[in-house]
């Protein structure tokens, strides 16, 4: 199987090549079979990739917000066009089957790139009356923002970081995760096709110290970082050392409160999305699942049967569900995390074991695990683990849960399954989370900002919030009468 692309980088409409670069294999997680070899940008990359983004920036700041707009919307036409061949990539590059590419990643990259292109010729400033003198504001690009990427969603991180920066007048320099390098360069190949001048959506590929250099680099505005928490303290220092303008997308560990009048089939399925999709490599995911008393032997009974039914395998087949984790590491760190919560006493009551799949030996598989009997200060319950292992906790009150749902240090999401309406809108107003849901559980529609509270993040992706954090505000006053001067 080879996914190898023209060149390692994109720069300036075109596919650039150092192989002085650290290099950097991508490997097809299903396998473990290396699928592309590329090399990480060196500075004499960077440099080129920076430079580029500031000489079309200028220009592209200066064009009417309608056209930026059609050409980001044009862009959104062609991944839906491409939708096959991307997922087709996207599966190589995550291991996420195809059945969940096909309708989740470029599907949502088009969707922010439509929304967005749409909406930013009505995005304006204000006008401010003083009586005779007036003041407007403007909303301006930032200059070159550099997005950071994940591994779980690729193309959606490089569309979600790239369609407000462009939409707004800004250029980017977009560095996808080491692991999965190569949608984002699909991504700017048909930017170009769109219609995109050469230079405003650039990618380079590298490690974190690549990461690095392009935050600190003096001409670069912005840094929008999806990853986790230790990742962003690190790139959030950096930026607010250089005082740079920063939205940080970062990790969770996400409650989902079940009460006991909730459909016991609404609710499983969404404790299933929220733990076992993308193979639980999810952030906003819903990992301390807190199920009220009187519907818990219902829902496990539901949970159990529908959880062994998960068809785990061969990416590539359309019937499959749940492909392997990313790389060894991961693998290592979520079996590790099975044993840590076998030790700490919670009952292991579904999964926990590695998948033998035939063709599939060295992929990094793993069973939907589910832990019952799971407390409070487990760290398999305050840990975010990044694979498809879900905690169930049980509660009596309404009071009780909201405290103990709040009692963690990330804050990106939460849900809530009930019927009784008032009791979701007021339990969701007590938890101190950024994006939730009641009664399901992990969409992140394009007109929704996303994005978390407390340690899971700053600022917002997507919505109308996403083109305020890629601009600044100009005040301008205008006197329309004489100077009254006391000199
Ligand atoms: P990670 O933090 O290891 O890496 C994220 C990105 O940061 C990668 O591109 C990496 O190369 C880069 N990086 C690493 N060190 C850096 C440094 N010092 N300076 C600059 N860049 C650096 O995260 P990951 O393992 O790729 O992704 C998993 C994490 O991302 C999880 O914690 C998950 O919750 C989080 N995540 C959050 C969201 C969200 O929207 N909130 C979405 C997806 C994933």
């Amino acid at each position: 199987m080879r996914a190898q692309p023209k060149a390692s980088h994109y720069i300036n409409g075109r596919y650039v090549e150092d192989d002085q670069g650290t290099p950097l294999d991508v490997i097809y997680p299903a396998t473990g079979e290396v699928i592309a070899r590329l090399h990480a940008a060196t500075p004499h990359i960077i440099e080129q990739a920076i430079s580029a983004a500031a000489e079309a920036q200028l220009e592209w700041a200066r064009m009417r917000p309608a056209d930026r707009g059609r050409i980001l919307r044009r862009a959104a036409d062609l991944l839906r066009e491409r939708n096959e061949e991307i997922s087709h990539l996207e599966t190589l590059d995550t291991g996420k089957p195809i059945q969940e590419t096909t309708v989740a990643d470029p599907a949502s990259a088009a969707e922010a790139l439509e929304f967005l292109g749409g909406v930013v010729a009505g995005h304006h400033g204000h006008y401010v009356d003083f009586g005779g003198p007036f003041a407007y504001t403007r909303r301006e690009p930032l200059g070159v923002c550099v997005g950071i990427g994940a591994w779980n969603y690729p193309i959606q991180g490089a569309a979600w970081k790239s369609a407000p920066a462009l939409a707004m007048g800004n250029a980017m320099v977009f560095k996808p995760s080491e692991n999965t390098p190569l949608t984002a360069l699909a991504l700017a190949e048909l930017y170009i096709e769109a219609g995109l001048p050469n230079g405003l959506f650039n990618v380079v590929q590298g490690y974190g110290d690549v990461g690095g250099a392009l935050i600190s680099h003096p001409t670069v505005a912005k840094v929008s970082l999806t990853g986790s928490v230790p990742t962003g303290r690190k790139v959030l220092g950096i930026a607010g050392s250089l005082m740079k303008h920063a939205t940080m997308e970062l990790g969770g560990k996400s409650p989902l409160i079940i009460f006991d009048d909730a459909d016991v089939e609404n609710a499983v399925g969404g404790a299933m999305l929220a733990n076992f999709y993308s193979t639980g490599q999810v952030c906003s995911n819903g990992t301390r699942v807190f199920v009220q008393n009187g519907i818990y032997e219902r829902f496990i009974e539901r949970l159990t049967a529908r959880t062994a039914k998960i068809r785990i395998g061969d990416p590539l087949d359309p019937q499959t569900q749940m492909g392997p984790l990313i790389n060894k590491a991961q693998h290592e760190k979520v079996t590790g995390y099975i044993e840590i919560g076998k030790a700490e006493g919670a009952t292991l009551h579904h999964g926990g074991g590695i998948p033998r799949l035939q063709g599939f030996e060295n992929g990094f598989f793993v069973e939907p695990t589910i832990f019952t009997g799971v407390k409070d200060d487990m760290r398999i319950a305050r840990e975010e683990i990044f694979g498809p292992v879900m905690s169930v906790l049980t509660f009596s009150k309404e009071d009780e849960v909201i405290e103990r749902a709040n009692d963690t240090e990330f804050g990106l999401s939460a849900g809530v399954f009930t019927r009784d309406l008032p009791r979701a809108h007021r339990v969701i107003a007590d938890i101190k989370a950024g994006s939730c849901w009641i009664n399901h559980y992990n969409l992140a529609p394009a007109e929704l900002p996303f994005g978390g509270f407390k340690q899971s993040g700053i600022g917002r992706e997507n919505s109308l919030a996403a083109l305020d954090h890629y601009s600044q505000i100009k005040s301008v006053y205008v006197e329309t009468g004489d100077v009254e001067s006391p000199y």
